[in-house]
């Protein structure tokens, strides 16, 4: 079965001050990794925005309404100290929503394999009423309740690897009880939540504490203690994942020691344990990653390994 990747231009619109580690050129970089033949058999595909209520999956309508209205026609409007809007910001919401939502629709349906979304901004800290990190919509958030909503599925668990914690994510989910929200990430880091006794209301937050300097063999190491069995005992029926990949060691922003291989050899395990649980339905979302030459590896790999499903 082949793997969607959907990717668009419009994401490269979103732009943040000169010097902004969260650039375009992070998705031309991805770009470019994956115009070689290796990936000829992707199916590709270009991001149909969705439209603003998607975001009220995730968010409440005030907050929605309070984002769509802070874009600025010119310049750059400051949402906190490192996160603001651009005259492009909210086509690439809803684009990234969009495009979210169809890989969603796209693995449900069995007319793909998997599918990875190479967008941006980020989501993954967005909470229900507050962007920060470089995030103003929950992305993984909002497809996971399209998942449920669209595709009646119930079970869904969210994989975030991203460096940073999901702390976005984790808010929205907190009161869930069928939702599983699992977050390996360095601790402590931005944005200082994340620690193993957040685990939500009904127990559906597991969050996996990485120290500074954490190398691929205790990555793997944890992963196989901490990360696999819970995600394989939740039994989703969707897969998502907040691919995040600045626990590169090149990555600026944050001091973890895994390599490409590394995210290949995490796609892989979970890909068998999808293959065991939900026929494979694996949903990937592009988060941070901030190193181009770590991050387009990272891409790499792990779409290598998506292909094989
Ligand atoms: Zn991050």
């Amino acid at each position: 079965m082949t793997s969607l990747l959907i990717t668009d231009s419009v994401f490269q619109g979103h732009t943040m001050p000169a010097g902004h580690p969260e650039r375009p050129e992070r998705l031309r970089a991805i770009e470019r990794a994956l115009a070689v033949p290796e990936f000829a058999a992707l199916q590709r595909e270009a991001a149909t925005p969705a439209p603003l209520d998607a975001a009220t999956l995730a968010h409440p309508d005030e907050y929605v309404r309070i984002i769509a209205a802070s874009a600025p026609s010119e310049g750059f409007r400051f949402l906190d100290a490192d996160t603001s809007m651009s005259p492009g910001t909210m086509p690439a919401l809803l684009a990234a929503m969009g495009a979210a939502c169809r890989a969603v629709d796209t693995v449900a349906t069995g007319a793909v394999a998997n599918a990875f979304v190479a967008s941006r901004p980020p989501g993954h800290h967005a909470e229900k009423a507050t962007p920060m990190g470089f995030c103003f919509f929950n992305t993984v958030a909002i497809a996971a309740r399209h998942a449920q909503k669209a595709h009646g599925m119930t079970r869904i668990a969210i994989l975030d690897w991203d460096v940073h914690h999901g702390n976005g994510t984790q808010d929205i989910f907190w009161d869930d009880r069928d939702i599983l929200f699992i977050s390996s990430h360095e601790m402590p880091l931005y944005p200082g939540t994340g620690a193993e006794n957040e685990t939500g209301r009904h127990g559906m937050i597991h969050n996996v504490p990485l120290l500074a300097g954490t190398d691929g063999a205790t990555f793997r190491a944890t992963y196989d203690a901490k990360v696999f069995p819970r995600l394989e005992a939740h039994k989703p029926e969707m897969i998502l994942i907040s691919a995040g990949f600045d626990a590169h060691r090149r990555d600026p922003l944050a001091n973890l020691r895994l390599e490409a291989e590394d995210f290949g050899w995490a796609t892989q395990r979970v890909m068998e344990i999808a293959d065991r649980v939900c026929g494979g339905k694996i949903v990937s979302l592009l988060e941070g990653g901030y190193d181009l030459e770590g991050l387009s590896t990272s891409v790499t790999a792990h779409m290598r390994e998506l292909m094989k499903a």
